[in-house]
């Protein structure tokens, strides 16, 4: 976040801004990354999102919200250029529309950055302990890439649990953090369908893989859950149950199961 003081950014995360489409690629077969330049944008704090709004011809308007993605920077003009990355829901208003219509150039309103208390910044230390479901990841990839500019000796893991293979978000990126990282892991686990020669975990998230996994609850670590709200209550619920702090257990639901 930027040397700005507090009061100007409280009413400047309540305006709605005008964001310009500067480019648009596929993360996996349902999920697009949308880079933005965001014209006034103050910066943000890993792990916050921004409300979209849509407006039709007819001056019918859709609102969602969607996590910031990338890392914040501090100078210009890097620091107005933002990602968001959207996962299709194929019944949805708004995703379909961000994911298949949008093109560089255009434009969508934005407001933000939204929400202190889902967020991770160097000071706050480690070791970081990251449960993702799908897109549930976003947030959590912002605190990551963060961690990587800024403070890779933190200590890390993430377990992201994904549907198929070729559904899991930013795999080529995470492989190539954790190649030049000896303090992060990242621990994949399929749900629906997995590769013959799959060697990872093939079911959800559940108590055993917690333990296995993540930090005991005598190195408090930070833990953040995100993803489809079924996954998160009883991620959060087990986390609880295997000893650790509630208070230094945060989630963040994005909406029904996912499954
Ligand atoms: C704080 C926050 C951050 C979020 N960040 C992201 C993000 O980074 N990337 C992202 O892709 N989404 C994110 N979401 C979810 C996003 O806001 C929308 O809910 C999602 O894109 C669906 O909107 P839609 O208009 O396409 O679908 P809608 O028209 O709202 O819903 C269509 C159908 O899908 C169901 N549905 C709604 N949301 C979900 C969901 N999340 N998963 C499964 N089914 C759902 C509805 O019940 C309905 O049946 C976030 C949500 C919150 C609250």
């Amino acid at each position: 976040m930027t040397d700005v003081p507090r009061a100007t950014l409280g009413v400047a995360r309540l305006i709605w801004r005008e964001a310009e489409a500067l480019e648009i690629f596929s993360e996996t077969p349902r999920v697009k990354t949308l880079r933005l330049r965001v014209p006034g944008w103050m910066g943000h704090r890993p792990g916050q999102h921004v409300d979209v709004r849509l407006t039709a011809e007819d001056g019918y308007q859709a609102e969602r919200s969607y996590s910031v993605a990338s890392a914040p920077r501090a100078d210009l003009p890097a620091r107005e250029i933002i990602e968001l990355t959207v996962e299709r829901l194929s019944d949805g208003e708004v995703s379909p529309y961000l994911t298949d219509e949008l093109r560089p150039g255009d434009r969508i309103e934005l407001r933000g950055p939204i929400g202190g208390y889902f967020t991770w910044e160097i000071g706050d230390g480690g070791p970081l302990a990251l449960v993702a479901g799908g897109s549930g990841i976003v947030p959590l990839m912002a605190m990551l890439r963060h961690r990587a500019a800024a403070a890779p000796r933190v200590r890390a893991v993430l377990l992201h649990s994904s549907r198929r293979f070729e559904e899991i978000i930013y795999r080529k990126e995470l492989e190539s953090m954790t190649a030049e990282d000896p303090n992060l892991r990242v621990v994949h686990t399929l749900t629906r369908e997995w590769p013959e020669n799959w060697r990872g975990e093939r079911r959800r998230i559940a108590f055993a893989m917690l333990q296995a996994t993540l930090p005991a609850p005598a190195e408090k670590p930070l833990l953040y859950v995100c993803g489809p709200t079924e996954m998160v209550e009883s991620v959060a619920t087990a986390l609880v149950d295997l000893g650790h702090d509630p208070a230094r257990v945060k989630t963040e639901r994005f909406g029904p199961s996912g499954e």
